[in-house]
């Protein structure tokens, strides 16, 4: 971690480029240690922490993929219908009986094909008369039915170590009848505000207040990902108080974030507090809205072998930090809890708006997606303010509009993010 404060843009006035960061985030923030065994109904979210194997095939035997016939495919005529007497009837959950040849057994979908038995005919196409079946031809051998084994054989890797777990995968781990999974340590994460200007929601409003918005939306976000998220409240204007507040916090914390008072103001403490206990990572990125975010490390005692708490100073402006939670919270969080990296997703979409921007910073435009023939297109919010809560809440996603772009024109294919798939 110490080789982390190796690159520093925090001096030279260069804004660093958010590819630049999130590669320094990649190849520098080693896992924490540790792993723990939760249920399946709290292993959501979490991160697997060594390769789950198949303990048995999937399915587990073979068996009938439909409502219908099982039959010897030898027994069916290549040209004309086939009449075999139906033997026997099996439903899922009926031990497998044996099949005479010329003969076919009514099976219903998931119960165990007949030994013999290598294909399914669906009811549908089949006709019933009289204890017998009539079959008609053009059926591949093996139709309808499902191999033991076909989705996952015994013994291969079903979750590779570091898979975030969702639904699909909690759903393969009970299939397989794991009910218990080994997961990495969630990120504990210690959220502040910064601000004199700060009222707790619930409380009066006095003048000059504004509510905090922020430490929630962090919260919000912080619980889609494997992390532990402690509110530690908002943090007064001052530098001593910052100080030693980011300095206890990184004590018991695995991760700390700050929105607010990182930017040139007289007021803003974070990365001077960031540097007078630890050290300055970066200071300022090239993105539109987040640019005066910071990233350093604070000391840990007896840490956990990575050297510090890393610490994100987040800037104050509600849509900034969220910008930048993206870009900087969020994969810190994923790399500390061991997870595969993940590529946020984007596709294209096409512009209704005009836009002109700097070159040599990314942009974040709010967009609503309206969604027919076509590429979607990206409708602009009407007013672009980094404060405005409104451009989140009323919009879809972002349109990403890259360092070397410097106008937009509508009709344009432009690269949008949707933040509304991702938290
Ligand atoms: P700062 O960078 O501290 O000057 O903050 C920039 C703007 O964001 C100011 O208008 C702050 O009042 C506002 N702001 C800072 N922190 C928060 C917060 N936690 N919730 C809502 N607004 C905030
Ligand atoms: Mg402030």
């Amino acid at each position: 971690m110490a080789q982390l404060s190796d690159d520093c843009f925090a001096f030279g006035g260069k804004l660093l480029a958010v590819e630049q960061a999130e590669a320094l985030i990649a190849a520098r923030i080693p896992s924490l240690p540790g792993r723990e065994e939760v249920a399946l109904h709290a292993a959501l979210g979490r991160v697997l922490a060594g390769p789950l194997h198949a303990p048995l095939p999937l399915p587990p035997f073979f068996n009938s993929a439909v409502d219908g016939f099982a039959f010897r495919h030898a027994d069916l005529a290549p040209a004309g219908e086939t009449r075999l007497p139906v033997a026997g009837r099996l439903q899922a959950g009926q031990g497998a009986a044996a099949l005479a040849p010329g003969t076919a057994i009514r099976i219903f979908t998931g119960a165990p094909m007949p030994d013999g038995a290598d294909t399914v005919m669906m009811q549908e196409d089949a006709r019933e008369e009289a204890g017998a079946v009539v079959l008609p031809p053009g059926l591949k051998r093996g139709a309808n039915c499902r191999p033991a084994g076909e989705d996952l054989p015994e013994g291969a890797v079903a979750l590779p170590a570091g898979r975030r777990l969702s639904a699909p995968e909690i759903g393969l781990a009970a299939a397989l009848g794991v009910a218990r999974l080994a997961v990495r340590p969630r990120v504990r994460v210690g959220v502040f505000s910064t601000g004199d200007e700060l009222a707790e929601p619930g409380t009066a409003l006095g003048p000059a207040r504004t509510y905090d918005s922020n430490r929630f939306t962090l919260m919000a976000l912080l619980a889609g990902l494997p992390a532990e998220a402690h509110d530690l409240g908002i943090l007064p204007d001052d530098p001593a108080a910052t100080r030693r507040a980011l300095a206890a916090a990184a004590a018991s914390h695995d991760l700390l974030l700050t929105s607010g008072g990182v930017s040139t103001g007289e007021a803003d403490h974070v990365k001077a507090a960031i540097e007078a206990g630890g050290s300055l990572v970066f200071w300022r990125l090239a993105v539109k809205p987040g640019r005066p975010a910071a990233m350093g490390v604070l000391p840990k005692a007896g840490g956990h072998g990575i050297g510090g708490t890393p610490v994100v100073g987040l800037p104050g402006n509600p849509v900034a930090a969220v910008v930048t939670f993206l870009h900087l919270a969020r994969p810190l969080v994923l790399q500390l809890a061991g997870a595969t990296p993940e590529v946020l997703p984007r596709f294209a979409a096409a512009a209704d708006f005009a836009y002109r921007k700097k070159e040599g910073r990314r942009e974040y435009v709010r967009v609503a997606l309206a969604f027919g023939a076509g590429l979607p297109v990206a409708r602009k919010y009407p007013r672009e303010g980094a404060g405005l809560l409104t451009s989140l809440t009323e919009s879809d996603a972002f349109a990403e509009l890259p360092e070397e772009v410097t106008r937009v024109a509508p009709g344009d294919q432009v690269r949008v993010l949707p933040f509304r798939a991702v938290f």
